[in-house]
């Protein structure tokens, strides 16, 4: 009793686990990697697969951040009109500039992609970093970022002190001293060329230092392009089909971000634009309403990106979000996925969980795809141990509760537990079958959803029932008492290693998918079969674990039990089918 009670234990614990998940991740991580996606945190994995919303940065990440200049405007028409703005420009850029005696095309520039542009638009109009900073001494820089939108420099030459602009346009011409006329026809320029899809900066000049904050001229406009990844909008709608939803967090101008998001298809019905200073005139019941229907948030800050993702996640939903800059931090830190990009700054990057080497948005619903295969893996490998435990206990519980004699002995619980529990279980790591896995919300998130409860009882309980009849019946009629119960190990044994493959998908059917494909189950499976056959049939395992050769009738039977333990799990797999469909 004492040792069976033992073995029970040993066996029921499912100890594969810890490293059969342990694998799961590793592998999936891995996989990942091949995809240039880094996964910091191994359990972040996971998570990735719950995912039910995508907060995405525009440019880079949806956009291929190769600006050119598709247009210079400006603001008077003055001869030098043109060099002076760009000149201005250039004084705000912060790049390195590895070989500036190769020809502009070949140029190797190191910084922020909207400032190597400019340089490179510069070089081509004959104006070069390089000369450029031999006459100007700069003696005071605020940088670029995102809550600011601009940056600011103050330069001396010859002539004296003077300051340059240079970022979104409307927050520059509110540094502006031009009349209230001359700026509305300017928005009306800048909406109109934000609209075709142009990323624009506005420049402007004043003389002295940047203390008062206006006073300065109004130079004129640089209009970019940036071309749209061609893969993008495939994986949206991939993501839309399967539940998640996608929305811009962007913190250019609103017309630039509907143009990119009209292009990606995610603008088709009665979607939102909402820009940041809407946001603030919005009421908290007014946003959840309308969350649902928004599909673009433009001219955002940073700390608005931490307001917007608290809104999605009270509303329940398991968000990633994108960043690159350093403000972003917070918002990264704060996701259930903080995703930055490869260009990224390392603030970024310290503070997420998963990293796109490439900044491509393709390359983060890759890792949402293989979260989501993690997810069903380690779910396949629950029901797989679980169900074996559940066999276990009831095979043992039922006998003692009829008060039979036991059909298995310690010895061949410990045995079967070796080879089931361990090989098999970490198999499910290599396993491609992914199974779609539905939406789902924070705390409706569980790995062992209601299907999987089911499958393993249902199974545990029914396959041993079936099993303990089988004993019960044979032993009536009498048949030799030592083939009989080889008969009951051989086919518990066979049984935990055959429904292996039925558990290789919770929701497709045995035969949609090829059965041996994943090659290490299958050696797994037959290495398990090998030792259960070398246990019935070679004399040294016969003494130690009691069983004696089974002539071929009994064994046809071991093979007709296990499946109609196959049998079994179909039928459930089925009903599940037909509920959901
Ligand atoms: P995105 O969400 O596209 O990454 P950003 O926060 O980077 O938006 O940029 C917001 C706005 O700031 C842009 O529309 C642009 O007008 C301006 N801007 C972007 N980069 C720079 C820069 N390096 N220097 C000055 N202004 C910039
Ligand atoms: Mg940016």
């Amino acid at each position: 009793m004492f040792l069976i009670a033992v073995a029970v234990a040993v066996s029921a614990v499912p100890e594969g686990l810890p490293v059969a998940v342990t694998v799961i991740l590793a592998v999936g991580v891995e996989r990942l990697a091949k995809k240039k996606g880094v996964v910091r945190k191994m359990l972040a994995a996971e998570t990735l697969g719950s995912t039910t919303v995508i907060l995405t940065d525009k440019t880079g990440t949806l956009t291929e951040a190769k600006l050119s200049l598709s247009a210079i405007l400006p603001a008077s028409d003055e001869q030098d009109s043109e060099k002076e703005l760009i000149t201005a420009a250039l004084l705000n850029t912060d790049v390195v500039l590895e070989n500036p005696n190769a020809p502009i095309g070949e140029w190797r520039l190191s910084g922020r992609p909207l400032e190597t542009a400019i340089v490179q638009a510069a070089g081509q109009k004959g104006i070069k970093l390089h000369d450029f900073e031999k006459q100007h001494k700069i003696i005071d820089r605020i940088p670029f970022n995102s809550t600011n939108k601009y940056s600011v420099t103050t330069a001396r030459n010859s002539n004296g002190n003077f300051s340059v602009m240079l970022g979104a346009p409307e927050i520059i011409l509110g540094f502006c001293e031009t009349e209230e006329d001359g700026k509305k026809q300017i928005l009306k320029i800048i909406d109109s060329r934000a609209k075709s899809g142009e990323r624009l900066l506005g420049v402007a000049r004043r003389n002295g230092t940047h203390d008062d904050k206006s006073q300065y001229s109004f130079l004129g406009l640089l209009a970019f392009r940036d071309p749209i990844r061609p893969s993008v909008k495939s994986a949206i709608e991939r993501m839309t089909a399967s539940g998640v939803q996608t929305v811009v967090v962007t913190g250019d101008h609103n017309g630039t971000a509907t143009f990119v998001a009209r292009e990606l298809g995610l603008l088709n019905r009665n979607q939102l634009v909402i820009t940041g200073s809407e946001l603030e005139g919005m009421t908290h019941r007014d946003l959840i309403k309308r969350l649902k229907n928004i599909a673009v948030f433009a001219r955002v800050s940073p700390e608005q990106k931490v307001q917007i993702l608290n809104l999605y996640k009270e509303q329940g939903e398991i968000v990633a979000v994108t960043g690159d800059g350093v403000n972003d931090g917070p918002a990264l830190k704060a996701a259930d996925i903080g995703v930055a990009v490869g260009a990224g700054s390392e603030v970024a990057k310290a503070a997420a969980d998963l990293i796109l080497m490439d900044n491509n948005f393709e390359t983060l619903v890759a890792a949402i795809e293989e979260g989501r295969r993690i997810i069903a893996n380690i779910r396949k490998v629950i029901v797989y141990l679980l169900s074996n435990a559940m066999h276990e206990i009831f095979l043992i519980g039922g006998s003692l509760l009829a008060g039979l004699a036991l059909p298995i002995n310690a010895l061949q619980i410990l045995f079967v537990n070796f080879f089931s529990d361990s090989f098999p279980a970490i198999s499910y790591a290599f396993e491609t079958e992914s199974d779609v896995h539905a939406r789902t919300k924070r705390g409706a998130r569980a790995i062992i959803d209601a299907e999987s409860k089911i499958l393993i009882l249902f199974i545990g309980f029914i396959g041993s029932a079936v099993l303990l009849l089988l004993y019960l019946a044979l032993t009536k009629f009498g048949f030799p008492d030592a083939i009989v119960r080889t008969f009951i190990f051989s086919s518990f044994s066979l049984y935990s290693l055959i429904v292996a493959f039925s558990f290789r998908s919770l929701h497709r059917r045995i035969g949609t998918y090829s059965i041996f494909s994943n090659h290490l189950l299958t050696i797994s499976v037959c290495f398990g079969i090998g030792l259960t056959l070398a246990a019935v049939y070679a004399p040294f395992l016969q003494r130690i674990l009691k069983t004696s050769a089974l002539p071929p009738i009994w064994l046809l039977g071991v093979f007709i039990f296990a499946f109609i333990n196959i049998l079994l799990v179909e039928i459930v797999k089925w009903r599940f089918r037909l509920r959901r469909a």
